[in-house]
């Protein structure tokens, strides 16, 4: 169930039936000249509510701001700071606590290292500081999704590639604005560069041309699966 269509009763009732919350976190961010700004969000959300009509958990509403570094200079992306979104996350993690949920995942359509990275922090300080919580927090490649590899021809597509495409393809066909081209940026390692666009002119990393909407459904039902899977293990979790 969607938290933000519950009412209150319903919010009460449903705590008898699940103690398991998902809450979607995604990104403002280019995806190229054809995909939507919010393609992380909707990503991130459409998976938690296949997986949460699934299982009777709830989908806390998305947080819609992410942590951006090599595509914060193309038009459109809007990032926040680690702080930030670490705070969001411990504040809202604790909210839904002191809500009676109990089993917490933040799911991610931003795959991002220093997002990531920020969402684990915040998970491991909820799990210090509230005696009865478990969480994961993590990103939707992490989930470990089986099946879907053999869909997608483009070795190294990433962002705003083949999968990205064809997922919001499937989910939002009238957002879908043609194709990008194909594209392999080239940072360098280990510096951290302030032209960032210069190394990666065009926003994408792999070949939005191979996209289809038959790839993106069968990538979301394999998402889909890995998080039903994440639920359940996460709600029988003991240690
Ligand atoms: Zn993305």
């Amino acid at each position: 169930m969607l938290l933000e269509a519950m009412t209150m009763t319903e919010f009460q009732e449903n705590l008898e039936r699940s103690r398991t919350v998902v809450v979607p976190v995604g990104s403002v961010e280019e995806h190229g000249v054809h995909l939507p700004l919010g393609t992380d969000t909707i990503h991130a959300f459409e998976v938690c509510r296949a997986a949460a009509e699934r299982t009777g958990a709830v989908v806390a509403p998305p947080i819609y701001y992410g942590i951006c570094r090599s595509t914060s200079q193309h038009p459109g992306t809007l990032s926040i700071s680690g702080d930030t979104l670490r705070a969001l996350i411990r504040d809202i993690g604790l909210s839904l606590y002191q809500q009676g949920l109990r089993n917490l995942i933040f799911l991610s359509g931003h795959a991002g290292g220093t997002h990531t990275a920020a969402l684990v922090e915040a998970g491991e300080q909820l799990l210090e500081r509230l005696p009865e919580v478990q969480v994961a927090a993590l990103n939707i490649l992490d989930l470990g999704a089986r099946g879907w590899e053999p869909l997608i021809e483009t070795k190294g597509d990433s962002h705003a590639g083949e999968l990205e495409t064809s997922v919001i393809m499937a989910l939002r066909p009238s957002w879908v604005k043609g194709t990008s081209p194909e594209e392999y940026p080239h940072f360098p390692k280990a510096i951290l560069v302030r032209n960032k666009r210069s190394f990666w002119p065009g926003g994408v990393w792999g070949d939005p041309g191979k996209a289809s909407p038959e790839k993106g459904a069968a990538c979301l039902e394999a998402v889909t699966a890995a998080l039903v899977d994440l639920i359940y293990r996460l709600e029988a979790w003991k240690e």
